[in-house]
């Protein structure tokens, strides 16, 4: 059984997986990592015990604290192929404003990180079973298109920005489900979507606020597409 242990940041959501290991999905926003490991504390372990940092996606609001993390504990990094180059750098990967609060958070978006060079690139899966934690990684693209998803043995799943949770980056109504502002490709965001409720999961844990019943994302994607 995996606990999931949500972290807030300033601006998202980091989460520890604790299986016999735990793996971070996320850093949150820079100066987070004293967050992570006062969550650490709390949960009974060091940070020694981290045997992986998952990043959903290369923006600057989930790697912000990653090479920090990395500097203090050698923990490796995974990221998807395909925005290793970005996490390199310190660089965001695509920001594609979709709606007006794109249009207007837009300006406000970081383009710069503190870079860190990824240990573990991400095809279309990844297991996190050799890193002590009963779950795998899944390729969703279409927020960016390296976007990842962590789907757990004990059915939740770790969406990062393929759904949003509420307005205002979760600071109204975090259960209602939404497209997130920025979307690269909004038919690979509805495959993704389409790809996560696959599993059947219990919760889905995102981004920005949240968590979302499942039930209340099928039934929001349904009105969407239908
Ligand atoms: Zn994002
Ligand atoms: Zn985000």
């Amino acid at each position: 059984m995996v606990q999931i242990i949500p972290i807030r940041t300033r601006l998202a959501n980091a989460y520890l997986l604790i299986g016999q290991r735990a793996v971070l999905v996320d850093s949150g926003s820079a100066h987070s990592a004293d967050r992570i490991v006062a969550a650490l504390k709390q949960a009974g372990l060091e940070l020694s015990a981290l045997s992986l940092i998952v990043q959903t996606h290369a923006h600057y609001d989930h790697c912000g604290s990653t090479a920090e993390l990395k500097r203090l504990s050698s923990v490796p990094v995974a990221v998807h192929q395909s925005e290793q180059n970005e996490l390199e750098h310190g660089k965001n990967a695509a920001v594609v404003p979709v709606d007006w609060m794109g249009y207007l958070t837009r300006p406000f978006v970081a383009n710069q990180y503190e870079g860190v060079v990824a240990d573990v690139l991400i095809t279309d899966e990844l297991d996190l079973r050799p890193y002590g934690v009963a779950a795998s990684v899944i390729h969703t693209p279409g927020h960016t298109p390296g976007s990842v998803s962590v789907i757990t043995d004990g059915g939740d799943a770790i969406a990062g920005d393929l759904l949003g949770g509420g307005w205002m980056y979760g600071l109204l109504l975090p259960e209602r489900p939404r497209y997130h502002y920025f979307v690269a490709d909004l038919a690979a965001v509805r495959s993704g979507i389409r790809r996560v409720l696959e599993y059947s999961p219990t919760r889905i844990y995102v981004g920005h606020g949240g968590p979302l019943e499942t039930q209340a994302v099928v039934r929001w994607f349904a009105r969407k597409i239908g």
